[in-house]
């Protein structure tokens, strides 16, 4: 039975969401305070974990970024604010979503099944979103491991979140074409349930300062007012 850590110390939200994840036939343990957790996911890792930021005792970026040193299972941050979601993302933690409250338990348990989804299948983003090597002269030096989600530049690793590795798979696999954020969010997210264009901006800034980090002269991303972005190999010389 696939089993769901639910890490919340308001208990009328637990139970809520412990019976509708019962009903869509999780199993469920359910902790109070943020110590308590990382305890229990470090010692026996669940399928999934869904992690409250303000929490007692330890809170939940810290929870994360301490399981994250033992554990790679999805975890799935709730936070009480959507500009949190912005911080959190920039801080890279490494959670593999993040709903905000409040939320319907019917969304979060479709999220819930979305992230399963998502991270028992050998590759991330691959409905719709192309295949195949990208061509060297569209993103020369660009190396994509769809496999592992990893990607290097000029054979250097570019250590990407998977959201950022899928925005760079869409983006670079259709040189010139524009995208917009909701064609975006289609194609290299999964599920769309509250991912906003925020976050999307956010992710494409992410992308964008690592790809500079590695190439200073050349801007890979195009930033097309108030459409959305656009893959730009470099004129070759
Ligand atoms: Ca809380």
């Amino acid at each position: 039975m696939t089993r769901i850590v639910i890490v919340e110390d308001e208990i009328d939200i637990a139970s809520v969401v412990q019976d509708y994840l019962r009903h869509a036939g999780y199993e469920t343990t359910h902790f109070t305070d943020g110590q308590s957790a990382l305890d229990s996911i470090v010692a026996a890792p669940p399928e999934l974990t869904l992690l409250d930021i303000m929490l007692p005792r330890l809170d939940g970026v810290e929870v994360l970024r301490r399981a994250r040193e033992h554990t790679a299972h999805p975890i799935i941050m709730l936070t009480a604010r959507i500009e949190e979601v912005d911080r959190l993302l920039g801080l890279e933690l490494g959670a593999d979503d993040y709903v905000c409250k409040p939320f319907s338990p019917r969304e979060l348990v479709a999220r819930v099944r979305a992230v399963l989804r998502r991270t028992a299948g050998p590759a991330f983003g691959g409905q719709g979103s192309g295949s195949g090597p990208a061509s060297q002269d569209d993103a020369p030096g660009l190396v994509l491991d769809d496999v592992h989600w990893r990607a290097s530049l000029e054979g250097t690793p570019l250590n990407l979140t998977r959201r950022e590795f899928g925005l760079l798979q869409v983006l670079s696999r259709h040189p010139g074409r524009i995208f917009s954020r909701a064609r975006l969010l289609e194609l290299a997210y999964d599920d769309t349930v509250d991912v906003t264009e925020r976050a999307i901006d956010s992710h494409v800034k992410n992308l964008r300062r690592k790809l500079g980090a590695v190439t200073p002269a050349h801007d890979w991303i195009r930033s097309v007012y108030g459409v959305g972005f656009a893959w730009e190999a470099p004129v070759p010389a």
